[in-house]
């Protein structure tokens, strides 16, 4: 039943054919990079990496994929018996619902996130992206009251976390939570530590806009990403990082959106307004892990490119760049230590 798609690349060959691997002595000349992809989530899945036989390198993908196919279980509010979704189901009951280890992991990260964003971030805005996609879907703008009965519903601090008893309780009735702008770092990160754990270091695992690489191919600084540039005039080319122990995201509103009277919405909503962000913007975000890169840029593509990026500076090891086009004139900003991860031209 499980279709690996296999791509073997053998290196010893990359030697022998005289590219840049050839003038790396450093390079093992018996490790072959692998590649392999399947649909997780509801996003192609992809990891890379170089290990030393096939064999090895078919049981450390499949434990990973098995890993984030549990993950999309637990995770998934596209689930309906996922443990997010029986989570959902619970608001308003007053009770305190014990939650299993990843998916704490993951309500804890983004509570700690919403905090430091003043609600920016926020997991319990599901019921406004529900009002947005009928939106999208209907081609038609939701009525004010659809809107204000969302709105009622959402807030971070409505959902209480024990941390003693690891329980979650969603205070009001309609709450509903939606780890879209995270779980996929999540389980990217996972994805890395189950290679990890079968001894595979020198590996990149893709999911969408969402990256995170371990160490770097043999003989190399890092892994080659490209970076995609905004879709609009005087926006300057893609460009390329090179990632290694690190993870990038990007976020914005090009790939989903929703045009309604000559004005483009992003799938991301700005939780203080109800509303769906409408500066035209890309995120990308370097940091050490990819939870914090997936939900960290969710975060800045709402707070905009002032506040979001001084988040930035507040979180240790993050680097950011936003590309927007809020009104006709494109705008770059960065951090200072953005330029150290891309390649040289
Ligand atoms: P991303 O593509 O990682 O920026 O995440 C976008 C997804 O996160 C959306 O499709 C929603 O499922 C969810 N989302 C939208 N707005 C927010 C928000 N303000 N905070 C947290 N998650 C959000
Ligand atoms: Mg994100």
């Amino acid at each position: 039943m499980i279709h690996f798609r296999l791509l073997a690349v053998s290196l010893f060959a990359i030697v022998l054919a005289g590219t840049a691997a050839c003038r790396t002595p450093a390079v093992a000349p018996d490790l072959t990079r692998f590649e392999f992809e399947r649909p997780q989530m509801g996003v192609p899945f992809r990891i890379t990496f170089y290990a030393e036989t096939a064999a090895r390198a078919d049981a450390a993908a499949a434990a990973a994929f098995a890993r984030v196919a549990a993950l999309n279980a637990s995770l998934s509010d596209y689930e309906e018996d996922s443990e997010i979704t029986r989570l959902s189901k619970t608001a308003g009951s007053g009770r305190a619902v014990p939650v299993a280890a990843d998916l704490w992991n993951v309500l804890a990260a983004a509570q700690k996130l919403s905090a430091r964003s003043a609600g920016a971030f926020d997991v319990t805005v599901r019921p406004l992206v529900q009002v947005w996609r009928r939106a999208r879907r209907q081609r038609e703008m939701p009525s004010l009251d659809r809107l204000a009965a969302a709105r009622d519903v959402t807030g971070y601090q409505h959902l209480e976390l024990d941390a003693r008893h690891h329980t979650a309780t969603l205070k009001l009735p309609g709450m509903q939570l939606d780890l879209g702008g995270i779980a996929k770092g999540y389980a990217a990160d996972e994805a890395l530590k189950t290679l990890r754990a079968h001894g595979i270091t020198r590996a990149l695992v893709a999911v969408a806009g969402d990256m995170t690489a371990g160490d770097a191919p043999p003989g190399k600084a890092g892994w080659r990403v490209e970076v995609p540039s905004l879709d609009v005039p005087g926006a300057p080319p893609a460009q390329f990082v090179l990632l290694a122990n690190a993870a990038l995201s990007t976020s914005g509103d090009l790939f989903q959106r929703l045009e309604l009277g000559g004005k483009r919405y992003s799938h991301i909503i700005d939780p203080r307004s109800g509303r769906p962000v409408t500066d035209h913007s890309l995120v990308t975000l370097i940091a050490r892990d990819c939870t914090t890169a997936d939900s960290l840029a969710t975060a800045v593509s709402v707070l905009g490119p002032e506040a979001g990026l001084a988040l930035v500076r507040r979180t240790r090891g993050a680097e950011a760049r936003v590309h927007s086009q809020p009104e006709e004139k494109f705008h770059t900003v960065e951090t200072a230590g953005f330029r150290r991860f891309l390649e040289a031209p």
